[in-house]
Order: C-alpha cells, then structure tokens, then sequence
C-alpha cells in the first residue's frame, strides 16, 4: 500500500511530465474506481493546463489553469505510469489515461481498485470532505513537537492509534508509525497522554526523519526508474523494525538477547512492530 513518501515520489515523478503541460486527451476506461467518478470527468480535465501538482495527506492534487482541482488516491494499489508515446494497448487494470501536448501519456493501472479520483476547485479544497479533517503535514512548518503535544493531550489511546488518527496528524501509515516510534524509543502502547512534552518532541523528530529518509529512497527510486518502466507507486526500503519480526534491530543484539528481537504485537486488527529493550 502506497504511503506518504511513496506517494510524494509520485508526485515528483510527474511534475516534469505535466507541470505547464496541457492535457489533450484524458479517458476514463470505467464508469468508477473505489467511488464513480465525477460528472464529466474527462470532459473537464480535456484541454486544460496542469499548473501544479502537489501532495496533501496521501493524496495527489492536480490544479489546473481554470481553479480546477484533480484529487486522486492510489488506493492499495494504484500506480501512475508515464510514456513518452501511446503503447498498442492498455492493460485491463489501466482505468485513467492522460495525454499531454508533449505526446506523454501518463496511465493510472490499479488492480484492486481502491484508489479514487474526484474534481473541486481551489477556492473549496479546504472543505472537501476527504481533505477537511485533516491535521497538519507532518513535513510541514506547522508541525511541530509542541503542536502535536496539543493534540494529544488527554488521548487515552495507544500513541499507536492517535498518530494513526488523520485529523492529529495527516498521512501516516501504519509503516511509517511504527518506525517513528522505535526511532523515538517510545512503546506502541503507551497512552498518547502518557507521553512527555520531550517524548512527543523526540517523537515528532523521528516522524520527520523516517519520512525524509523514505523519500531520499525514493527519490533515488526516480532516477532508477527513468532508464527501466516508466512506473511510478513503489520502491525498494529498508526498515528498521516494520515486517522484521524475530529479527534484531539496527541499534541493539535484541534478537540474541531475552527479548528476542522485534516483536510483532496486533492493535486495532493492524500489525505493530517495536524493540522491547529500547522502547520504553
Ligand atoms: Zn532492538
């Protein structure tokens, strides 16, 4: 499943292909994704001009030179795939293709179909329902150890599930989580309130830097990519405790010692993964 940095890469990946670009043709190869979508879609986006493409949350924003705004989530699966010209067949998971006045033809493949699009414009993104619960970009200026201790003041939830919790802090995965909170040596279970105005500082720290580190793979991942597919969705990345369970961590021989390496743990029906001798 995509997450923040992944899809990050995928909006870095596409800024050359469409920033400034205009969309001569845009086909919708069925009638819904996860939700229909939107009246005239293809109608809409026809003719228009990419202006920018940014991220918000896990999802991709598309503006355009009338006000207009794509939404697009890539679901589970979903991934974007640029070519420089149109190939003599779609696959039957292509569900979006996008063709520029470059002759660039940007498709959205996603097997399972839980990804979404949907069109607002500018003026009424901040209402949109996906987009008005959230909380701040955890790489943005406004997140900060302080902020994110006034979120969580009296959250007796696990820690776990309140930085799970869109509207505390916007796009963190279940990955990224469990990686923030072993670099920060807090315990997965600990009650969000319990934390230490130091804790949540280190926390919010290491929410940061897990984040950065991903996209730098990423990013290392876009440069890869231009001499291989052209597709755009997943890369190679090491982790330190996620999906290493028995393993021992980078920064201690807990897999030699009673603890036994990385301990798998479930909390609300979703893996958690954590250090019991430097998570406290
Ligand atoms: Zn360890």
């Amino acid at each position: 499943m995509p997450e923040l940095p992944e899809v990050e890469t995928v909006c870095r990946g596409l800024a050359p292909h469409l920033e400034g670009r205009r969309l001569v043709r845009v086909e919708q190869r069925r009638p819904n994704l996860r939700t229909p979508f939107p009246p005239r879609f293809c109608e809409r986006l026809t003719g228009r001009v990419v202006t920018s493409l940014r991220r918000r949350a896990k999802y991709i924003l598309m503006h355009l030179d009338d006000g207009g705004v794509l939404i697009a989530h890539l679901g589970m699966s979903g991934r974007m795939i640029i070519a420089p010209e149109r190939p003599d067949a779609f696959d039957k998971h292509d569900h979006v293709v996008f063709e520029t006045d470059a002759g660039t033809i940007v498709t959205f493949n996603d097997a399972r179909r839980f990804g979404l699009m949907d069109l607002t414009v500018a003026d009424a993104l901040g209402d949109h329902p996906m987009l008005r619960n959230l909380g701040p970009e955890p790489l943005g200026n406004e997140f900060s150890g302080p902020d994110l201790a006034r979120r969580l003041a009296g959250k007796i939830t696990p820690i776990k599930a309140a930085l799970l919790d869109q509207s505390i802090v916007a796009g963190l995965g279940n990955i990224y989580v469990s990686e923030a909170l072993y670099r920060s040596g807090i315990l997965p279970t600990r009650t969000a309130a319990s934390l230490t105005a130091g804790e949540v500082d280190r926390l919010a720290g290491a929410v940061r830097e897990v984040l950065e580190r991903a996209i730098a793979a990423g990013g290392s991942s876009l440069r890869d990519y231009r001499q291989a597919s052209g597709e755009l969705g997943y890369f190679q990345h090491q982790f330190a405790v996620y999906d290493r369970e028995g393993e021992g961590c980078p920064d201690c021989d807990c897999d030699r010692a009673r603890t036994g390496g990385v301990q798998r743990i479930v909390q609300s029906g979703r893996s958690t993964f954590f250090c019991a001798a430097r998570q406290r």
